[in-house]
């Protein structure tokens, strides 16, 4: 028999992704021994309603973009091609029973765990990988996750989406703060120029 795949999923808005993502899924890889990590783009993310998230083809593309040319990199759309909101609890149900999988998170969304739907069953079902975040207490994350943690070595970044788009919308370069071909996308299709 096989050996079962142990995947890491790295689940996000990624409007745009930017290089902690990168730097996430490079230190679960390395880190984790794990055999893939999947980059899934989040179809209408329900804790974010209230602000307009980008067309989802536009993430998804710049998400091809970011992985691209990485072997053990992928990008997973099951989540932008499912209506209504994207619940991971859903999403898990959708790989192999015999699959191992890590969901690795920001220190900010780790904390946030019990907020999600069913998040016992997927705490269950998971490990979870945290890269810390500036801004986010590591207390905070050992009390909401629990036992299942894993805590990535990974040096502290302080880039974010939202940073990123508010940076265009006031006319400052994102330019290596996100990967080339991420940066020259964002600027194609004129993206985040509106962004209040
Ligand atoms: P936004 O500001 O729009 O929320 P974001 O930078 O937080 O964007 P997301 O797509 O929301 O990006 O994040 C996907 C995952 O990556 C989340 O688990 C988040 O915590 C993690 N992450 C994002 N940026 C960082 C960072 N700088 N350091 C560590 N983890 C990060
Ligand atoms: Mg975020």
């Amino acid at each position: 028999m096989l050996p079962a795949v142990h995947r890491a999923i790295l689940g996000g808005t990624f409007d745009p992704p930017h290089l902690a993502h990168l730097v996430a899924g490079e230190a679960a890889y390395r880190q984790l021994g794990v055999d893939v990590v999947s980059f899934m783009p989040a179809g209408s993310p329900w804790q974010k309603e209230g602000r307009a998230v980008t067309a989802a083809r536009h993430r998804l593309v710049m998400t091809r973009l970011a992985t691209g040319g990485v072997p053990y990199f992928e990008t997973d759309a099951r989540e932008v091609t499912r209506d209504g909101p994207t619940y991971t609890f859903d999403t898990l149900a959708t790989f192999p029973e015999d699959e191992r999988i890590t969901l690795v998170l920001g220190a900010d969304a780790a904390a946030g765990i019990r907020s999600w739907y069913r998040a016992d069953d997927v705490l269950a079902r998971c490990r979870i990988a945290v890269a810390p975040r500036p801004g986010t207490d590591r207390g905070a994350v050992e009390e909401a996750v629990g036992e299942r943690l894993d805590w990535l070595d990974v040096p502290g970044l302080e880039i974010s989406g939202t940073a990123l788009r508010r940076r265009v919308a006031e006319g400052f370069s994102i330019r290596f703060l996100v990967p080339e071909s991420v940066y020259r996308y964002v600027m194609t299709y004129r993206l985040y120029r509106e962004e209040r």
